[in-house]
């Protein structure tokens, strides 16, 4: 490999927030878990230690489950919410919609996404409404669940008072509310409240809990606020194969990240690197940029030629996860202002048509 192509592949990308390595603290974490022996299967003092550290920074007596990814604490949470009749309402971008090969109806055989509109990634109560009284007959699947996506998929925050209107139009429909906290913590972050304003206060029953994106190698935990729902949960967890046998190598980042509230820290830095791209990206006056900027990514539409000349200069982003001609650009607790400064100077050669 030469010396070239070794800088390439080491550089900062802003293709997703997975593409970050480990943060120290995590790190840590890991290396002091690693000392001697421990029980297996969760049933160690990293696991309570991160279990009863959830459960601090939510401010509530959770159930709390371990699991190795995201797809599978979506699909793991809507199977302890649904029966085979029932289905899941979604935003049309939702990762369980879009992101998790079927998911959901594989962990929970027979259920179904129900995906609908909403501006900037957003579900609306009304659009939910709607969503449920178009059939209520014996031949529709039943609708059992709103799910949420905090942050949403197209870099939006919710708001207190958004949850917390959804979730009372969930109750007064007899809906649970799930939420896709992939990136909870870029949310709340965002939103400067205590985790439990945007979660069980405002309603939320189950919570898919992001550490991956946040700086873990792996892991997000599945919380129920809700007890009652997580009666099978952990035969669940087991049977789909993500009860970790070495659990602590999985709790203890956990416990790097939320001790002294790295999470946030993390989270704060990305959003706050997404907000000075967000900047230097308006002031390009051929660039339209697609939605609000409120958590860690920008979104922009970006012309063809463009998208392939910032590839031929080694960038990586998406441009499906939106809307065709849109790209993303995702930040990392690691990505620095540097970054952002190659990455704008890059796009404005690009758009000038030299390369
Ligand atoms: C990344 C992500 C997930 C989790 O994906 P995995 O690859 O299964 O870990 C879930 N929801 C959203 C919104 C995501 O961005």
């Amino acid at each position: 490999m030469s010396a070239t192509s070794r800088t390439l592949e080491r550089r900062h990308q802003f293709a997703s927030d997975n593409y970050s390595g480990i943060c120290p603290e995590v790190l840590a974490a890991i290396e002091k878990a690693n000392a001697g022996h421990a029980s297996g299967y969760g049933n160690d003092a990293w696991t309570q230690k991160a279990r009863e550290l959830i459960c601090h920074s939510f401010e509530a007596n959770c159930e709390v489950f371990f699991v190795f990814n995201g797809t599978a604490a979506n699909s793991l949470s809507l199977a302890s919410l649904c029966d085979s009749m029932h289905s899941v309402i979604c935003h049309e971008y939702s990762h369980i919609e879009t992101d998790e090969c079927n998911a959901p109806g594989f962990f929970a055989p027979g259920i179904k996404t129900i995906p609908i509109r909403g501006e900037n990634g957003k579900l609306t109560p009304s659009h939910v409404e709607r969503a449920v009284a178009h059939r209520d007959d014996v031949h529709h699947p039943k609708p059992r669940v709103v799910d949420i996506t905090q942050a949403t998929e197209l870099g939006t925050v919710y708001s207190v008072a958004e949850v917390t209107a959804l979730c009372k139009t969930a109750k007064k429909l007899g809906l649970h509310v799930h939420m896709d906290g992939a990136r909870f913590a870029n949310a709340v972050a965002s939103l400067e409240v205590r985790p439990r304003q945007v979660t069980w206060e405002a309603g939320v029953d189950v919570l898919s809990f992001g550490g991956t994106k946040n700086g873990m190698a792996f892991g997000e935990a599945i919380v129920f606020f809700n007890r009652d729902l997580a009666e099978n949960a952990m035969r669940r967890q087991k049977q789909a194969g993500q009860l970790a046998s070495k659990m602590r190598f999985l709790t203890g980042q956990w416990v790097g990240l939320l001790e002294n509230d790295a999470w946030l820290k993390n989270a704060r830095h990305a959003n706050s690197v997404a907000a000075q791209l967000h900047k230097a990206l308006a002031k390009v006056h051929t660039l339209k940029i697609r939605y609000p900027c409120e958590a860690n990514s920008v979104f922009v539409e970006l012309p063809a030629k463009v998208t392939v000349a910032l590839h031929e200069r080694g960038w990586k982003f998406y441009t499906d996860v939106g809307p065709d001609g849109v790209a993303r650009f995702m930040c990392s607790w690691d990505s620095t202002r540097e970054d952002v400064e190659h990455l704008v100077k890059d796009i404005r050669e690009a758009l000038s048509g030299e390369s």
